[in-house]
């Protein structure tokens, strides 16, 4: 006998929890099968942890600055581990609130790992539930690269389990998550190598915002091995780590070796097969605008469909899903353009909107001008280490509509989520020019421009 549902969703992450949440509050009756612990990545090896090591960085960086301010204070030292201890308690409150906003709504919550059977049917082991609506939130994983030895490395999955900091890490990768984890190990004490392929990190960032987290990486103490690929780790007989190149150098001993080289789908043993769901080509769930797959009734939300793997999009593919079919929004879907992103380095960086090559490939060089700004903001007017801030409006056409804004240094994070509003009402560099400044801040630079360039 299978118990029926008006929903089932499978995984409860970011997409999945914000989906059936929703449904239940429209008075859907909702199913939510989740394999392990509620929340996903972001609650439990992502956004969370990551964020509670980075507000750990930045404190580093403080007490560092300090003296420069006047106080009498020294970094001697850090406890990782108590650190480690209040984040998991942090986490699993998270968790069980989770939990109880899905009781709370009356979310019935299946543990254990679903399998499409048919089209319409879930089999969670010998339980099969069965709906006429089925949303796949299976969320993403960390990929191991295809050399020897990868095994004895970690992930990011791994560095959320880490009980002590190692001394020796190298780092491989150039996304925002090897960038991030690279600066909370160097700020915290370690000294850390970090592999990249190329020339500079965040290759599909900004130009200007990969070259100058290049340069941050390197004034906080990171050695950048550019043009390096991976070709085999080895432990040695003293237990320590070598990483050997293609290029034949040998490198390390490290005491921990993290790849950071990219996620792909969960979609391994979900059986989607005997439902029919098509992937495409990197092994992704191929959606539509309005989150449906290839099979009526199935759709995916979140970073299993290879879209802009963000948390907040996850749940606003989620949200709006459930309000088109069960809100009476017929035409409720979600926009991925200019979906803003903040990348949590030291200073951090911020972005929404087209990089100037998009903006040039999209619209052509005449109709594209860009506004820049560099300067080293008043925080460290007093201090020795001066981390340059750098940003840029990409204007297009005659009236000068802004249709990105990339900001590398000290408050990026908070700065950008106003400023991506103004980006989706079709704010104009007029606009930003008749805009009051924020007196002293770094915020202002962004409507005081003057230097423009092609
Ligand atoms: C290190 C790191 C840092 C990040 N930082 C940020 C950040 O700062 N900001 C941001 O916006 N995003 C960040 N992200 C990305 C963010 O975590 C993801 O985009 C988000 O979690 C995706 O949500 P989701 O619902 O698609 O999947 P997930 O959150 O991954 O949830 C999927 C869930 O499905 C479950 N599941 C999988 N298969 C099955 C099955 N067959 N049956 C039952 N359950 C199943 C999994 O156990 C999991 O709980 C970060 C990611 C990482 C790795």
């Amino acid at each position: 006998m299978a118990d029926s549902y008006d929903l089932i969703v499978i995984g409860g992450g970011s997409g999945g929890l914000a989906c059936a949440q929703r449904a239940a509050e429209y008075g859907a009756r909702v199913a939510l099968v989740e394999a392990a612990r509620l929340g996903g990545t972001c609650v439990n090896v992502g956004c969370v942890p990551k964020k509670v090591m980075w507000n750990a960085a930045e404190i580093a960086h403080a007490i560092h600055d300090g003296p420069e301010y006047g106080f009498d204070v020294v970094l001697e030292g850090h406890d990782w581990s108590l650190l480690k201890q209040k984040r998991d308690a942090y986490v699993r409150r998270l968790n069980e609130i989770y939990e109880r906003n899905l009781e709370k709504r009356g979310v019935t919550l299946v543990r254990g790992f679903a399998r499409f059977a048919t089209p319409r049917r879930v089999h969670i082991g010998e339980h099969v539930l069965t709906a006429p609506h089925i949303v796949v939130a299976t969320g993403g994983r960390p990929l191991l690269p295809d050399v020897p030895g990868a095994e004895l490395g970690i992930t990011s999955d791994g560095f959320f389990e880490l009980e002590a900091r190692p001394q020796r890490v190298a780092v491989v990768g150039s996304g925002y998550v090897a960038v991030e984890l690279s600066g909370i190990f160097a700020a915290l004490g370690s000294s850390v190598t970090l592999l990249i392929r190329g020339e500079r990190v965040l290759k599909s960032f900004d130009v200007m915002l990969g070259e100058t987290a290049t340069e941050h990486l390197r004034e906080q103490g990171v050695e950048l091995l550019t043009n390096s690929w991976p070709a085999s780790l080895e432990r040695t007989s003293s237990g320590e780590l070598e990483l050997e190149t293609r290029d034949g150098r040998r490198l390390g001993p490290f005491d921990c070796v993290l790849w950071a080289i990219g996620r792909g789908p969960c979609v391994d043993g979900l059986g989607l097969e005997h439902a029919g769901v098509r992937l495409d080509a990197y092994g992704y769930i191929e959606t539509d605008k309005y989150q449906a797959t290839s099979v009526e009734g199935i759709y995916a939300i979140g970073d299993v469909t290879g879209r802009a793997p963000l948390t907040p999009v996850a749940i606003a593919a989620g949200r709006r899903l459930s309000d088109r079919l069960f809100g009476g929004q017929a035409d409720r879907h979600l926009d991925y353009e200019n979906v803003p992103t903040v990348i949590f380095g030291h200073p951090p960086i911020g972005t929404v909107g087209l990089t100037e090559a998009a903006a040039r490939d999209l619209h052509g060089d005449e109709a594209v001008h860009v506004y820049t700004s560099e300067f080293v903001p008043m925080y460290h007017a007093l201090t020795t280490r001066k981390p340059r801030a750098r940003m840029k409006l990409v204007t297009v056409g005659p009236e000068e509509r802004i249709v990105g804004v990339h900001v590398i240094g000290e408050g990026a994070d908070e700065m950008l989520q106003g400023f991506a509003v103004a980006v989706r009402m079709g704010a104009t560099k007029r606009d930003f020019d008749d805009t009051v400044a924020i007196h002293p801040t770094s915020a202002e630079e962004l409507v005081t421009m003057r230097q423009r360039t092609r």
